[in-house]
């Protein structure tokens, strides 16, 4: 009997225990959850940016990107979940131009020592804004109305942003400003190459012009000389009409494009109408890559994906 009891004890003191180290781990859990809460928390919009930090920062940071793979910026609405981490944030970093509007309303939940780096600043202040791609406001006073915002789809626009990333990190914590100045040179080295790499691979292009989703591609043609001919949907989210979608037709026959270059963030069906009666094939370009997403998961990998599917088109 006392040999019984003294089992049971042994059981009970034994889930005890477990329930014990289970408190423990989860209070280790919740302990460093607030070490890494020390860490500066940078939070971005698109992937491109993120990746930006990540290779500013290194592991100095934890970088928050608010848009998921298959999000478009154009259509997005910030969740609670936005608001959360950007609560927790020092450093929140937006495309601007108008790309990422919306994160104007995550600001509320911020702390007031909140630094926000919007890297279209720089290229605004420099007139390297193009305008175009007729993207949506919510504030109609938005003196940003009518610039197209893809910038970060040059690499040598690329680079700027990456300049306005590192001066945000050094400001926000100058003990490491060394190393974030170290890694920013090396990265826009890294984004120098690709631009080489852009523009060998372009100049041999025997077409020039394209027909794209919508007019994420124009800073990319300008820099390499390429034609972005007509755009599917002129404004992002809405869809052409049939008048229209014969324009493009007539054009993509004209120009004898072998490929409609349609989105992963977008519908592909005008596209696809459109492939099928100029006897096209849709391709896609990714202006967005994402953590998930083999052979698009870093920005440079994400370029070269991007000018190889321009390749099979216009090679
Ligand atoms: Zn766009």
């Amino acid at each position: 009997m006392h040999r019984t009891v003294s089992g049971l004890n042994r059981r009970l003191i034994a889930l005890l225990c477990a329930v014990a180290i289970l408190a423990a781990l989860s209070g280790g859990i919740a302990c460093e959850q607030e070490t890494s809460g020390d860490k500066l928390t940078v939070v971005t919009t698109i992937f491109p940016l993120a990746d930006f930090v990540k290779n500013v920062a290194g592991d100095k940071v934890e970088v928050v990107t608010l848009l998921r793979s298959g999000d478009s910026p154009h259509t997005y609405e910030p969740s609670s979940r936005d608001m959360k981490a950007v609560a927790r944030a020092k450093l929140l970093v937006i495309n601007g131009a108008g790309l990422d509007f919306w994160a104007e309303k995550l600001k509320s939940a911020a702390s007031d020592n909140l630094a926000v780096v919007d890297t279209s600043l720089v290229l605004e202040q420099e007139g390297l804004l193009l305008s175009g791609g007729e993207h949506e406001y919510d504030d109609e006073s938005d003196d940003h109305s009518g610039v197209n915002p893809h910038f970060w789809l040059d690499p040598v626009l690329a680079q700027k942003q990456v300049e306005s990333i590192a001066s945000a990190l050094v400001a926000v914590d100058p003990g490491n400003q060394d190393s974030y100045l170290d890694n920013a040179d090396s990265y826009i080295g890294e984004l120098k190459s690709l631009d080489e790499e852009i523009k060998n691979a372009t100049q041999s292009f025997s077409s020039r012009e394209f027909i794209t989703f919508h007019a994420s591609w124009t800073y990319f043609a300008k820099r390499y000389d390429l034609v972005e001919a007509a755009v599917i949907q002129e404004a992002p989210g809405k869809e052409p009409s049939v008048a229209y979608i014969k324009e493009v037709v007539d054009l993509a026959e004209a120009l004898q494009v072998k490929a409609i270059f349609a989105e992963p963030q977008f519908n592909t069906q005008a596209a696809e109408a459109i492939a099928d009666d100029s006897g096209a094939e849709v391709l896609l370009l990714d202006p967005l890559g994402g953590p998930s997403l083999e052979g698009r998961d870093s920005y440079i990998i994400l370029m070269r994906y991007n000018v190889a599917q321009m390749e099979k088109a216009m090679g």
